[in-house]
């Protein structure tokens, strides 16, 4: 088996998945969506549902695309890194490195300082302003500076000549009505002494940022996701495939940069959008077309809307859809996570749907789009990190279970071998 398979392109529907809808007659978005050209990969394909994380765990984008890249989520820097990497900030190897948004504290209606508002929708012109006030402070012997990136937002560094270690809870609890959480080791911090210094490094200049906001638009600098870099193994290595992503999301990007992936942010609206996906298919062998706009509609809107934005992708998604049956190409769809688009979880836990194309699939019955129409499909039900490694199959990109070409092992068919003859001539 040689090492020239299919390219695959995946389609990644950025929280699709749903629940039912009373008003769409109990079926939710993606089943009640008119979509026919996703229809159409469903119908050469094979569907199932998928588990991207442990079953019922609701995850967040970065770590569930992890698992569709065939990675452990705990080898992939944390999510303050990979938002800062995807912001082009730079991140070092020592420091660690949070997400952080500016927050509303409540007074006497709200003791004990919960927090009344993490979004700032109404004041995010003043948050540019409030950066300066909170932008560099000195504790002990660690430094902490913060970036104002877009929004209410920004990324926190730590910085110091002794150790520090990202195992820290989170200062946002990530919900409004509690409480700023004070920093404290994680239990499974890799070094608890570190952990220790930059909780407190964290607790000082969170509590100077409310000093220093005293008369601001803002209340106070939470911050979440503290990560340092770690060195997962290329994507191009894993896989066998030079890969490019096409995301809009910083954190995405940030993920994908660190794999090695080439990453194009593309052009907003769907169809400027799905003009890059089929030039971008014509030279890479791995594409990652992702679409954040139905979990974003999802958080914002009703299961209505929601249906309406699938919609408008799928009408987008006709010529890449042909292009992607005419090439042959192993043409994967499916969703990051569960986001409902009523009451207030932030994602659900419920496994996704997914379909993969390819003319060498086992076709099955399964004609449309949507979570309970998977179900019955040749795929069955799947756990998120075996995605790509079906697709991959489906593209004869895996080697035979057992050999062993390179000392690395691994599971791609490479024809980058050692030679003992030539060397023995050399
Ligand atoms: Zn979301």
């Amino acid at each position: 088996m040689r090492g020239d398979g299919r390219h695959i392109l995946l389609v990644l529907l950025d929280g699709a998945a749903d629940r039912p809808a009373s008003e769409l007659d109990g079926k939710t978005p993606l089943e009640a969506a008119e979509t026919p050209a996703l229809d159409r990969l469903v119908a050469a394909g094979i569907s199932g549902v998928t588990d991207i994380g442990p079953p019922g765990m609701p995850m967040p984008s970065d770590r569930a695309h992890g698992r569709l890249f065939g990675y452990d989520p705990d080898a992939i820097p944390r999510r303050g890194v990979l938002e800062a990497r995807g912001l082009g900030i730079e991140v070092s190897e020592t420091d660690v490195t949070c997400s952080a948004s500016f927050a509303r504290l409540g007074s006497s209606a709200h003791p004990s300082g919960a927090i009344t508002d993490r979004s700032l929708s109404g004041s995010r012109e003043q948050c540019r302003n409030d950066a300066e006030a909170i932008g560099a402070f000195e504790t002990d012997s660690v430094s902490v500076s913060f970036e104002y990136t877009w929004k209410n937002r920004g990324i926190l560094t730590l910085e110091s000549e002794a150790p520090l270690d990202p195992g820290v809870t989170d200062t946002d609890p990530f919900e409004s009505g509690l409480p700023v959480v004070r920093p404290e080791p994680t239990a499974n911090a890799d070094n608890s002494d570190a952990a220790a210094r930059t909780a407190d490094a964290l607790a000082a200049y969170t509590r100077w940022s409310v000093e220093q906001l005293s008369d601001a638009a803002s209340d106070i600098v939470l911050s979440k996701w503290a990560g340092m870099p770690t060195q997962p193994e290329p994507f191009a290595e894993r896989h066998g495939m030079e890969a490019v992503s096409l995301t809009p999301k910083p954190v995405l990007a940030g993920l994908t940069d660190t794999l090695g992936m080439d990453v194009i942010d593309p052009p907003e609206g769907y169809d400027e959008r799905a003009a890059v996906v089929r030039e971008t298919l014509d030279t890479a062998k791995f594409v990652h077309a992702h679409y954040p706009e139905p979990d974003e509609v999802a958080h914002a809107g009703t299961p209505l809307e929601k249906k309406r934005e699938l919609e408008a992708i799928d009408r987008s998604l006709s010529g890449v859809v042909k292009a992607a049956l005419d090439r042959d190409l192993v043409t994967i769809v499916t969703a990051d996570h569960t986001t409902p688009s009523a009451g207030n979880v932030v994602h659900s836990g419920e496994a996704v749907p997914v379909t993969i194309a390819a003319p060498t699939a086992r076709t099955d019955d399964v004609t449309s789009t949507g979570e309970r129409n998977a179900v019955a499909g040749g795929i069955g039900r799947i756990d998120g990190i075996d995605v790509l490694r079906i697709a991959r199959s489906l593209g004869d990109r895996v080697l035979l279970d057992g050999l062993r070409r390179t000392p690395s092992g691994g599971t791609v068919p490479t024809t980058d071998v050692c030679p003992l003859l030539e060397e023995d001539q050399s």
